[in-house]
């Protein structure tokens, strides 16, 4: 791929996927040649370094990134990854998807991502909270309610992100709830957020089931990634009657097609931190054997780039859920159509979690708060009006969903650029 030089330095595999998707889609569209060359790179990148004084006495340095797509219709949202293979170029893909997805499902939102390149399970607690009070401060300018608004991503969780809503409240000099989303509740976090990525997939994997006709009784679903959105996504189609046949985590998986007993894996994960504990109640399997086990459904929710060109062609599922962004690369999404398996894409498949980061957005700055049925229910009806507007427009472009997901929410944010017109 060519880049101007001055985008060289977010090189990266990921960011050339997220860039190779956007130009396939601009082309379908016929997207404006000018707004194609804005788009392709992110409007603010920031990279900071993060000294920290660890708990032996010594200053480690870390590098940290705060990456904001794009904020022609709002302020940016995104999530906050702490993992040894940050990049700033993993950061800018991450933060482009993030602006389709926003877009996609009508949320008021551009795309942001921030990263700190740290294996934070090396870090103390005390450590892990100097990290993150002192990555917030450096990206400070740049934070805010009106302006971009972080979330928990791979390694982080409701705790930092209430470290850095506490750090931006002492600078401003007072409480400022909607600086992030995520956070616990008792300083304003919403009702239903923890699982709200993997109660997104559930409602879409349930709605993807009806539209293709295969009923409940009998599938089964696989689940690479076993963190946040893998575990919430077992757990609640296990709870609505599908067969969980394996899942897994870094480390591997476990299989059993009669179907694992998710409520114990859960029980047993949480108590042991790992899937093959005291419990015997499946085969222990490779993350590459999970991907190409024989099920109706499989939910990629760890990492980037897990399904190629290598084994697309040996995967036997019907449906594809991306939890994960950016799971399959480009190769594998074309043997994926021809053998005609139905993928809903990242930026609408894992929308939930953005989603209910928008209600707990806005009930942090109206101060009134709603209860669980309401969320689960607005949730619900955004991301299947989003994916049957998704279903309806890839069959009438002839493509595939995740080209019609991404020309949806290309051509809202091309939009808002036309609408606005180029400053000064
Ligand atoms: P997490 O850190 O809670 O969990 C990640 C899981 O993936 C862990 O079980 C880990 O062991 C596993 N994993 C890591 N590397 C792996 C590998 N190489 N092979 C197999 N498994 C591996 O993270 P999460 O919040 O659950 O996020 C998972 C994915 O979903 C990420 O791609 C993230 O960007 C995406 N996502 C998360 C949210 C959210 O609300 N948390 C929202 C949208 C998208």
């Amino acid at each position: 791929m060519v880049y101007p030089a001055s985008i060289s330095e977010l090189d990266n595999p990921t960011f050339q996927l997220a860039v190779a998707q956007f130009d396939q889609a601009a082309e379908a569209m016929d997207l404006d040649v000018n707004l194609r060359e804005r788009l392709r790179v992110p409007q603010r990148s920031l990279t900071v370094a993060i000294p920290i004084r660890m708990d032996h006495g010594a200053v480690k340095v870390f590098m940290g990134y705060r990456v904001q797509h794009d904020l022609a219709r709002g302020p940016s949202k995104g999530g906050l990854r702490y993992h040894p293979d940050v990049t700033l170029g993993k950061t800018a893909a991450l933060a482009m998807w993030m602006t389709w997805k926003c877009a996609l499902a009508g949320l008021p939102f551009g795309g942001a991502k921030g990263g700190v390149r740290v294996n934070p399970a090396e870090l103390s607690i005390s450590e892990l909270e100097r990290l993150t009070r002192r990555y917030a401060s450096e990206i400070l300018p740049f934070l805010g309610p009106d302006k971009d608004i972080p979330a928990p991503d791979i390694g982080t969780n409701a705790q930092i992100m209430a470290w850095i809503m506490d750090t931006y409240s002492h600078q401003v000099g007072y409480s400022v709830p909607g600086v992030v989303t995520g956070k616990p509740l008792s300083i304003g976090g919403s009702l239903g957020r923890l699982d709200a990525t993997g109660r997104g997939i559930t409602d879409l994997t349930m709605e993807a089931l009806r539209t293709c006709d295969i009923t409940c009784d009998g599938s089964s679903v696989a689940i690479q990634g076993f963190g946040n959105v893998g575990s919430a996504v077992a757990r609640l189609l296990y709870e609505a009657g599908l067969r969980v046949i394996a899942v897994s985590d870094a480390t591997g998986g476990l299989y059993n097609p009669k179907g694992l007993p998710i409520p114990e894996v859960l029980q047993s994960y949480h108590e042991h931190e790992e899937l093959f504990g005291e419990l015997n109640v499946g085969d222990r399997i490779t993350n590459e054997e999970l991907l190409t086990v024989d099920v109706t459904v499989l939910v990629p929710a760890a990492v980037s780039e897990q399904i190629t060109e290598l084994n697309a062609p040996k995967l036997q599922c019907h449906l594809i859920i991306e939890g994960a962004n950016g799971p399959t690369t480009m190769e594998a999404d074309e043997i994926l159509r021809e053998n005609g398996v139905l993928i809903v894409p990242d930026i609408l498949a894992n929308s939930g979690g953005v989603i209910v980061s928008y209600f707990e957005w806005v009930q942090d700055v109206q101060r009134f708060f709603w209860s669980q049925t309401d969320i689960e229910k607005r949730l619900k009806a955004i991301i299947t009006d989003a994916f049957q507007r998704t279903l309806a427009f890839s069959k009438h472009k002839k493509t595939t969903m995740r080209m019609a997901a991404l020309m949806s929410g290309i051509e809202q944010v091309a939009q808002a650029h036309m609408a606005r017109g180029l400053y000064p």
